[in-house]
């Protein structure tokens, strides 16, 4: 089973899919993810995450703003959960490696923690997750929290597991 999971942020891991978390006191977890994370970090499964911050390319938030509000995130989780937090800052006018669906963050994690096909998994509420975790030749696990409800309409067939909520990803352990 997968040893590595790596999690979209925004609409995924907290509310925020339709707008920039730019204030630490805007970053609230989606109900059952601190469960979750908890009980599949005690499974010795290792976790990260992958987001897009494109408000610091636009001048919204700083680096030091970004590190002060994942800080929150994993006061609000108990611990810190994540073996490793990526993030793209850019817009799409730089024209990055790393900004979804291309592959950039998946190819630093992939490199950096020997991740492959064969125990990797992608959690995200957004078809840019799933073109980037396809095209890296991961798999996907589209959560229906966030953009998901919308996404699962248009490529609930494609991908490998479907969840109402980051609990569902349980049942891939059991
Ligand atoms: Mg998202
Ligand atoms: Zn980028």
């Amino acid at each position: 089973m997968y040893q590595h999971i790596i999690f979209d942020r925004d609409g995924t891991i907290n509310d925020g899919s339709h707008y920039y978390v730019t204030k630490v006191e805007e970053i609230t977890l989606l109900p059952k993810v601190k469960d979750t994370l908890t009980a599949l970090n005690n499974k010795g499964v290792k976790l990260y995450i992958f987001t897009q911050q494109s408000c610091i390319g636009k001048g919204e938030l700083t680096e030091e703003g970004l590190a002060n509000i994942h800080n929150k995130m994993h006061e609000l989780l108990g611990g810190d959960l994540f073996v490793d937090v990526v993030h793209c800052p850019h817009t799409e006018a730089d024209a990055c490696a790393c900004r979804k669906p291309k592959t950039g963050m998946l190819d630093i994690l992939a490199k950096k923690y020997q991740m492959t096909a064969e125990n990797t998994l992608v959690v995200g509420d957004a078809e840019r997750d799933y073109l980037a975790a396809k095209e890296k030749g991961f798999d996907f696990c589209l959560v229906k929290t966030g953009k998901g409800q919308d996404t699962a309409n248009k490529i609930a067939q494609e991908v490998r597991f479907v969840t109402d909520d980051l609990e569902g990803l349980l049942d891939i352990y059991k």
